[in-house]
């Protein structure tokens, strides 16, 4: 019988491992990604021509990405490796196995697979705040973007705002690269970071990193408060300044031509919700997930899920669970089992996920944030709708859950699909019917999942 074909959607750290694993076994894996260069968001690779040495794009990192690189070159020619190609739409096949929608360099194809590993990566979680749509405001993924793949800033005098371990980590490699970063403002507050030291102990190397970056910054005089409050960016056609609340009361204003804000990463977990996978909604974390097995599988039995596309944990992580996925999707179809190997990470997984639940409780969530949005604040930017446009669909038409207020506003029906104002625009909705987030439920995922020219679908 033929070799089942596996497409892996994402090569990052987790699709990268779980094609290696893979193609050791003999199987020659479809690997999709929409980046030009495999090695996903944190390895992410600058365009030929314009590379840097990877101890100043990658920092303490730097010997993870190249392993990770040189691993992507060796594998391209033993597997089926689509660069520069988006999964737009997904969709089962009779008997079985699935049709992937996909735009790459040639265009569009509809390209067959019999079981998936989707790992998809994650993306900045957004929260509205006065100025958040003036030209000049950046996710901090994008102004990371920037740097690692263009070597540029997102502006002359730059300001940081949100929460999340990635803020002091892009202030950092902001100042390293030259920039000047005239704030780093937390909107979380000091004390869950410090109640947290002990048990972030538990992983020294990784918290004696988070210190490292937060001392270099104090020497090289970053400006970072924790809990501040009322952020609002300042300007007419562009960002010209950022004012804020600092945790004692007291008002500033500081001139900026550039903004990077994020409040914590999201999955992207459009593609699992295309194929058919069961969610659970995550408590800590405020967001819905594809439900995951500790070996891998989805509730779906022909889909696998690895990395941050089915919950944050980050890159080491990532890698593990690429391999441990690939594991299991091995021993489904029938292969010779390698308990030890399967044991080991499990091991390793299982020490990571305490790790990320002290990370988690230190850097919560804002989302008490959507108490002061006004009404008159832009919620969903694609469609232009504000937050006083969901909170009177909910009070005046009954929209106590999410798709049923896409419907009646349009919130989440633009480009993005949701994937950038979901989150905020459940916690609008869920304070203002003071009832839990998960109550009001979840954006159900619609092909085109990314953005892609109109006549694709036709
Ligand atoms: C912008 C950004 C910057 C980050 N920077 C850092 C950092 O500096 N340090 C750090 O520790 N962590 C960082 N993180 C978190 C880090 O990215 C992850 O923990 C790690 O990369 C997870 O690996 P992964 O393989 O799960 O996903 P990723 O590395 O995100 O890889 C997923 C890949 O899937 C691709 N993809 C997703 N959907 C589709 C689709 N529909 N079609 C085709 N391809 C698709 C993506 O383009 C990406 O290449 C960052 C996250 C983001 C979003």
């Amino acid at each position: 019988m033929a070799d089942p074909v596996v497409a892996i959607v994402g090569a990052g750290p987790a699709g990268l491992r779980a094609a290696q694993v893979l193609a050791e076994a003999g199987l020659r894996p479809l690997l999709v990604d929409e980046g030009h260069r495999a090695g996903g968001q944190i390895y992410r690779r600058p365009p030929p021509g314009a590379e840097r040495p990877a101890a100043d794009l990658y920092g303490f990192e730097a010997g993870r990405a190249t392993a990770l690189h040189d691993l992507a070159d060796a594998l391209a020619p033993r597997i089926d490796y689509r660069p520069g190609t988006i999964v737009w739409g997904l969709s089962g096949r009779e008997p079985a196995g699935f049709d992937l929608d996909c735009l790459g360099p040639e265009g569009h194809d509809r390209i067959a697979a019999d079981r998936l590993v989707l790992a998809t990566g994650a993306m900045d979680r957004t929260l509205p705040f006065p100025g958040w749509t003036l030209p000049g405001v950046f996710t901090l993924g994008a102004a990371q973007i920037a740097l690692k793949a263009q070597g540029m800033a997102i502006g002359r005098r730059v300001a940081l705002v949100g929460a999340g371990p990635l803020l002091p980590l892009v202030a950092h490699q902001y100042a390293k690269a030259g920039a000047e970063v005239v704030a780093v403002l937390d909107v979380t507050p000091l004390k869950p970071k410090v109640m947290a030291a002990p048990r972030l102990a538990a992983m020294p190397a990784t918290l004696a990193k988070g210190v490292w970056y937060t001392l270099r910054g104090a020497l090289r005089g970053l400006p970072v408060r924790p809990g501040v409050r009322a952020v609002a960016v300042e300007g007419t056609m562009q960002v010209e300044a950022l004012s804020f609340e600092d945790a004692g009361g007291r008002r500033h204003r500081i001139a900026c031509d550039g903004v990077g804000a994020s409040f914590g990463l999201r999955s992207e977990a459009q593609a699992a919700d295309l194929a058919g996978c069961r969610f659970a909604f995550d408590p800590v974390t405020r967001q819905w997930q594809p439900e995951r097995s500790a070996q891998g599988r989805a509730s779906h039995p022909h889909v696998y899920l690895a990395g941050d596309g089915s919950g944050i944990g980050g890159a080491d992580v990532a890698e593990l669970q690429g391999e441990r996925t690939a594991l299991t999707l091995l021993a489904d179809l029938g292969r010779p089992r390698d308990a030890a190997r399967e044991a080991r990470l499990d091991r390793l997984l299982a020490r990571q996920a305490r790790f990320r639940a002290a990370l988690e409780a230190a850097y919560p969530y804002p989302h008490h944030i959507v108490e002061s949005i006004a009404d008159d604040e832009i919620v969903c930017r694609c469609e232009g709708i504000t937050a006083g446009a969901l909170r009177r669909a909910a009070t005046e038409r009954d929209a106590s859950e999410m798709n049923r207020l896409k419907a009646l506003t349009r919130a989440g029906m633009g480009r993005c699909q949701g994937r950038v104002c979901g989150h905020a625009a459940a916690e609008i909705l869920a304070h203002h019917l003071r009832v839990p987030v998960e109550t009001v439920g979840r954006l159900r995922g619609q092909a085109p999942i990314k953005p892609i020219p109109l006549r694709e679908p036709a």
